[in-house]
């Protein structure tokens, strides 16, 4: 498509016809720098006009080729308002603007400059951020607040078929209070993206994306604007894991919630760079700045609320003290040798590690007494 637009040579120049007049009263501006037209008025009354190509392939309102261009990109692209602006909350809206979608931001604190730097509209009231109609509503606080910051949310001001999805490292505890507080007509997606502003700095690429179609109505506008949300993580390069939130926080508190409690523990030990540092080491040192940039509140809310962490603690507890008992059984036999001086009749009596039950087994007093017993 070529479109042409009027390049007056002179100023007030009259319209070359009665019709052309007409037409160019009733028609925009910008319309009238489409028409051509000719005149049947002697040239030499008027001044000489010449038109000059000024854009090639311009997207007009009335072009069908634009049009559907324009309702392709309308559908794969989202309003998404990010409840929680925090640090995940921010690491993640950089991507949904760097892909092309509006991105509206709310959090308890003002974070109107650093929604500005991003590329996204800050909204310090949420009656006012639901008025602007969002297609997701991503839930980004902290798992602590959840539950409060989804009850101040003004339903009743959003489209009825909203999308409600949330981020939090935990996944029974959001969709059980989806399910509470949401009415029927709100869609429901859980998801963990499991990386962070730290481990997903340079790219997302092949990081896990786990989530959970908990709700999505059976209207193909519904099932393709959770599809479209979910193609944003596909796009870079994540590597999409679909489960059950009940499996998610049976894996989660078996893997996550480990690795945060070694990094802080390790964390406490204010362990140091040395001019020898093994790779081991290094993975140690990685592994307590990864987890100490996260928020207290992020790993209280792991242990807090996802029922299988207690469980993993006291395997923790019971894996150390039994090592513990394992190093000192041997002390104890080099200690007797050189007491008594020679291997006692019968052999040297060998601590036994015990091996903890296998994971997702639980773990009953007696077991766990005669674990202990077992390694003395
Ligand atoms: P966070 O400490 O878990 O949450 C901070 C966010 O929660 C901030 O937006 C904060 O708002 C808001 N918040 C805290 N207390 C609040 C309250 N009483 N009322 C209202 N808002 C409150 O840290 P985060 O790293 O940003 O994590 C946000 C969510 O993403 C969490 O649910 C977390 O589990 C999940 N997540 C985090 C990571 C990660 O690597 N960081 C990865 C995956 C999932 P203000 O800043 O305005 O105070």
């Amino acid at each position: 498509m070529i479109s042409f637009s009027v390049q007056p040579t002179t100023t007030n120049t009259p319209p070359a016809t009665a019709a052309a007049a007409v037409q160019s009263s009733l028609l925009p501006h910008h319309h009238f720098h489409q028409l051509s037209f000719s005149t049947s008025l002697p040239r030499r009354h008027y001044s000489h006009r010449r038109l000059k190509i000024r854009a090639i392939d311009a997207a007009q309102p009335y072009d069908f080729e634009a049009h559907l261009t324009n309702r392709f990109s309308q559908s794969t692209k989202l309003k998404i308002a990010v409840i929680g602006f925090g640090n995940f909350g921010q690491f993640l809206a950089k991507s949904f603007v760097r892909q092309g979608h509006t991105v509206y931001a709310h959090s308890r604190s003002n974070y109107n400059s650093a929604a500005q730097s991003i590329g996204a509209a800050f909204f310090s009231d949420l009656h006012d951020l639901c008025e602007q109609h969002p297609d997701v509503i991503l839930i980004c606080t902290s798992i602590l607040s959840t539950e409060t910051v989804l009850r101040a949310l003004p339903l009743q001001r959003l489209r009825r078929n909203t999308l409600f999805v949330d981020v939090l490292s935990v996944k029974e505890f959001p969709r059980d209070i989806f399910l509470q507080v949401l009415p029927s007509h709100f869609d429901i997606l859980c998801t963990h993206p499991m990386f962070g502003p730290e481990s997903g700095k340079t790219s997302w690429q092949g990081l896990p994306f786990v989530f959970d179609k908990v709700r999505i109505g059976d209207e193909d506008s519904r099932i393709n604007r959770a599809d479209t949300f979910l193609n944003i993580f596909k796009k870079e390069g994540c590597a999409m894991v679909e489960m059950t939130c009940a499996e998610h926080d049976k894996y989660a508190a078996g893997s996550q919630f480990i690795t945060h409690t070694m990094g802080r523990i390790l964390e406490k030990l204010l362990l140091e760079s040395t001019p020898i540092n093994t790779k081991g080491y290094e993975t140690l040192l990685n592994l307590v700045e990864n987890t100490s940039s996260d928020s207290f509140d992020l790993y209280y809310g792991l242990f807090m609320y996802n029922k299988n962490a207690m469980e993993q603690l006291e395997r923790l507890d019971l894996a150390f003290e039994s090592l513990k008992k394992e190093l000192f059984g041997h002390l104890h036999e080099v200690l007797r040798k050189q007491l008594f001086g020679k291997v006692e009749k019968g052999g040297l009596r060998r601590p036994m590690l015990a091996k903890l039950p296998r994971n997702g087994t639980p773990l009953l007093p007696s077991q766990s007494e005669s674990l202990s017993n077992n390694s003395n």
